[in-house]
């Protein structure tokens, strides 16, 4: 149809089959591996995982895309009609993993992440909304997080160690085995080789039950999924009752804390207790970590959780299956869904089978941590990488005007322009090039829009092959579901029978600022980094801690390689200015703030709630994109 219908308009005028045969028939899960939550979605049991154990893996393909404009370039909508393209045209086992939308853009600038036009997971309201509760459950556990870090400073504050050690320790012969089970790490650290509690001395008992957490080094925040730009700096404490112990800390982006990181890097429950635990939220005052089991608080955590750990089974508009399953931003963390789904996936598809896989935002970000982070955590390596670009942002990066969310489009992205396509090519040619640096087949996806021209379409396809992609193919899925994306899916599929070889872009054993640099230099064409004393003092702690052998998690703008947003094309021979150092232990990363870069993103003036409401006579969702 020309012009196609808005998203939800498609999405709500297809009826979902019911989930249990996209369970059973889609994904061939048998009766009990699968729990329904309604007829539209379900939740994986993780035994499946070893009732597949020694099945052979099918072919793992991962999208990634050029820097994006603020509207987003249609990576969702790709993986979603590539994966109907190999499953209801090319007959091909296959699966879509895709992460849970976050509210903040929900609600805020880019809309829902659902897909789009003719190549959606339906029920898109579901997916945009709530779904099965797991961003909320991460929500819940990091807030009880929050809340043991700060009681815990108020009650060491105001009680003696034996006191303390009372209260902590309890009396009974079962209740102190747990408690010495959960305190191991802690008294390993402080080097007590002791598990009994009873036969501690005081001495002992002092060191031990004192967290002793410095508040000025509490490296923990609260989250909530919504973008709210008034929590970034608050202050704690300000209640009567807690003895003037206030403190300043700040809100996060759900989808941006360690926990959501842990969710989508875990590979099974006890892999998830392990992480939950370890995860570093504050020094004590001799600057040593702190750990959420030092807290007792790892095994909650982990109980909050057990839902969540299972991924969500879900359709597209093309009855092809799909696994939703943990949501962490890509510009301020890691990017990708969960290495659970995909593992079972590849299980599932079986060896002549496809899963596919959406890395956010460009592939400076969400695939440059799908190689170096999610597959140094699951030892996968990708058969190939789609890079999904348009038309209307290279143009913007062949210097056309700013695009803002929100208002429309300027003339220069209506009408064709080879010249300005061209001179964008920049921006795909270098995102290119970097993915090949993997040693990983390139297929470029040129998402094609109503206004492009057959000849900016030809200069984009010229420009990847000259680029060194080894296939690049005008994809309309947007306007036809999967059978606009026969061409792509045929592309995919070749490029994955070549068998090719996989490497990192940098070994994790070296030192801190040699991987930044690596980063730096080697993905975002800067010609060095610069650090400011915080993250130079941050480094220099995470190293004494020991915590310089983890990969590294940037924390970037999405809309350009650099730090600044306002550098469109392939910028080149700037300094990357890195602000502050972080560590999420738990999940397994460093994360460098880079400029500016927020880690709790803001409403714009007109944010997308405006168009979303309800009828109350059917229950319908009106304007959700
Ligand atoms: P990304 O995953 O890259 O952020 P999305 O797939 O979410 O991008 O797409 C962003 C928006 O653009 C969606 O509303 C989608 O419907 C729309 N869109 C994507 N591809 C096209 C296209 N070819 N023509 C028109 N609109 C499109």
């Amino acid at each position: 149809k020309d012009p196609v219908p808005a998203d939800i308009d498609i999405a709500q005028s297809i009826k979902p089959k019911h989930i249990s045969q996209i369970a059973e028939v889609g994904l061939g899960l048998l009766p009990d591996e699968y729990e329904l939550y309604g007829p539209t979605k379900a939740k994986v049991k993780l035994s499946v995982k070893d009732r597949l154990k020694d099945a052979p893996n099918g072919k793992y393909v991962v999208v990634g895309g050029i820097s994006p404009t603020p509207l987003g370039e249609g990576k969702s909508t790709t993986t979603v009609g590539l994966c109907q393209a190999l499953g209801a045209y090319l007959n091909k086992k296959v699966l879509t993993c895709i992460r849970q939308p976050s509210q903040g853009p929900t609600f805020g600038i880019k809309g829902g992440a659902a897909g789009g036009g003719y190549s959606q997971v339906i029920p898109m309201e579901e997916l945009n909304l709530h779904l099965t509760g797991d961003i909320h459950a991460i929500s819940a556990a990091n807030n009880l997080l929050a809340a043991a870090i700060d009681a815990r400073m108020f009650h060491e504050a105001a009680q003696k160690d034996d006191a303390l050690f009372r209260r902590l320790c309890p009396a009974d012969k079962s209740g102190k085995r747990r408690f010495a089970a959960v305190m191991l790490g802690r008294l390993q650290r402080l080097g007590i080789d002791k598990t009994d509690p009873d036969e501690l001395t005081p001495e002992e008992v002092s060191r031990f039950v004192r967290l002793d957490i410095d508040p000025d080094a509490v490296m923990w925040r609260r989250v909530v999924d919504i973008n709210d730009r008034f929590l970034r700096g608050i202050s704690v404490g300000q209640g009567p009752e807690e003895r003037g112990m206030e403190r300043k800390t700040g809100f996060d982006i759900s989808v941006a804390s360690e926990i959501m990181a842990v969710l989508a890097l875990a590979s099974d429950l006890s892999d998830m207790r392990q992480r939950l635990g370890r995860m570093v939220v504050a020094a004590d005052r001799q600057g040593r970590p702190v750990t959420a089991d030092d807290l007792g608080v790892g095994g909650a955590l982990t109980v909050m959780l057990k839902d969540a750990i299972e991924p969500t089974i879900m359709q597209t508009l093309e009855a092809t299956p799909v696994l939703v399953h943990a949501g962490p931003f890509a510009n301020i963390a890691h990017g990708n869904s969960s290495v659970i789904a995909d593992q079972i996936g590849l299980k599932l598809v079986g060896p002549d089978g496809y899963v596919v896989t959406e890395a956010g935002f460009g592939a400076d970000i969400g695939l440059e941590k799908f190689m170096n982070i999610k597959c140094r955590a699951s030892g996968l390596a990708p058969d190939a990488a789609v890079i999904v670009a348009t038309v209307r942002a290279l143009k913007m990066h062949g210097g056309g005007p700013p695009v803002v969310a929100g208002t429309p489009l300027p003339h220069a992205y209506l009408s064709p322009d080879v010249d300005l396509v061209t001179a964008g090519c920049a921006n795909l040619a270098r995102h290119i090039e970097n993915t090949r640096k993997y040693e990983v087949p390139v297929v470029v996806a040129i998402n094609a829009f109503a206004s492009d021209s057959k000849e900016e379409l030809e200069a984009v396809r010229s420009a990847a092959l000259a680029a060194g992609a080894s296939a690049a193919v005008v994809t309309r899925h947007h306007a036809l579901g999967g059978a606009g994306a026969v061409d792509l899916a045929q592309a995919v599929v070749a490029a994955c029978s070549g068998g090719g070889g996989f490497k990192y872009l940098y070994d994790a054993e070296l030192p801190i600022k040699d991987k930044i640099e690596a980063i730096a230099c080697g993905t975002y064409g800067a010609s060095g980094v610069s650090y400011s004393p915080e993250a130079e003092a941050a480094i220099a702690k995470f190293s004494a801690m020991g915590f310089d052998k983890l990969p590294i998690c940037m924390a970037k703008t999405q809309y350009s390689f650099s730090h600044d947003a306002t550098l469109k094309g392939a910028p080149s021979g700037y300094v990357l200015p890195i602000r502050d150092v972080r560590a999420s232990v738990g999940a397994g990363f460093l994360y460098p703030l880079v400029g500016n870069m927020m880690t709790m993103p803001g409403l714009p003036t007109r944010p997308c709630f405006y168009d979303i409401d309800i009828d109350p006579e059917t229950g319908r969702i009106l304007g959700l994109s």
